[in-house]
């Protein structure tokens, strides 16, 4: 595989370009797309179909903003020739909203990609990765070590719902860290790993309250109050991390002040509010 990123230590990179604190959490919902119950759920059904959000969200300093996760590029799930060169998946059929629903919403927000800082990826699923596309050289995506070692030595790239092509580009910068890290002041990634080797929730303190994006450690709030792992994992030890992971999403959110965000449950309200803490 020829791999056109520069892919960087995130401890050799500059400082993250923000300053301040994030005052503001504005989240995104992209598209949908019908996933079985058991496949976000350990145990549910695999008949019974949630018609899941596709989310991302900006964390927006005093200066600066962050993405987290991006959806998916609706120009690859459009063109079917162009998601089956990297997707073996005939099948996939999500909604995409017209237009190009990420760039839109970031506009419609009022944040301008001149000063974006850096995304941050919680796991390398084709329905997250489309920020990539967006990022100029100086605007890393931040990713887990093990999850970039993980997508580039995959036997077979296409039958592991990634759109490689997303994270394999002249102009774009990887930067990669490894477990539990501080990324900018009231931002930090931490080890959810299980979904996928390097798998990572983002924890974002607003002056208010903290919220922490479970990414795919947990799609629904059932996996997070009731402490079930997500119903798909990666690896022979996959299932006993997305254990710890889940337990720790869990514990996490017993604390009154911190909300843990699910990132494809269709029932929950706050992917449709801004949280302004200004
Ligand atoms: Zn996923």
């Amino acid at each position: 595989m020829s791999i056109r990123t520069v892919v960087r230590d995130r401890a050799v990179l500059a400082p993250l370009d923000v300053a301040g604190r994030p005052r503001r959490v504005v989240p995104f919902v992209v598209g949908y797309e019908p996933i079985p119950e058991g496949v976000s759920v350990d145990g549910g059904s695999r008949f019974r179909f949630l018609l899941e959000p596709v989310t991302a969200a900006a964390i927006v300093f005093d200066e600066g903003w962050m993405l987290v996760d991006g959806g998916f590029d609706p120009r690859r799930i459009r063109d079917r020739d162009l998601r089956l060169a990297t997707f073996d998946y005939e099948n996939y059929l999500p909604i995409v909203p017209p237009g190009d629903p990420l760039v839109d919403q970031i506009d419609e927000a009022g944040l301008a990609m001149h000063d974006l800082a850096a995304a941050v990826l919680t796991h390398a699923h084709f329905d997250h990765t489309g920020a990539a596309r967006l990022l100029a050289p100086d605007q890393p995506l931040i990713m887990q070590r093990t999850e970039w070692e993980h997508v580039t030595t995959l036997a077979d790239p296409r039958a592991a719902f990634l759109l490689f092509d997303d994270l394999n580009r002249a102009g774009l910068t990887i930067a990669l860290v490894d477990g539990d890290a501080e990324l900018a002041p009231g931002v930090r990634v931490i080890d959810t790993s299980g979904h996928t080797p390097g798998h990572q929730s983002v924890v974002v303190e607003v002056p208010d309250r903290t919220i922490v994006f479970a990414g795919d450690a947990a799609d629904l709030r059932h996996n997070i109050e009731h402490g079930v792992r997500c119903g798909s994992t990666v690896g022979p030890h996959g299932t006993e991390a997305a254990d710890a992971a889940i337990d720790r999403l869990h514990a996490l959110d017993a604390d009154p002040l911190v909300e843990v965000w699910p990132a494809h449950d269709p029932e929950w309200g706050p992917w449709r509010a801004v949280i302004d803490a200004r």
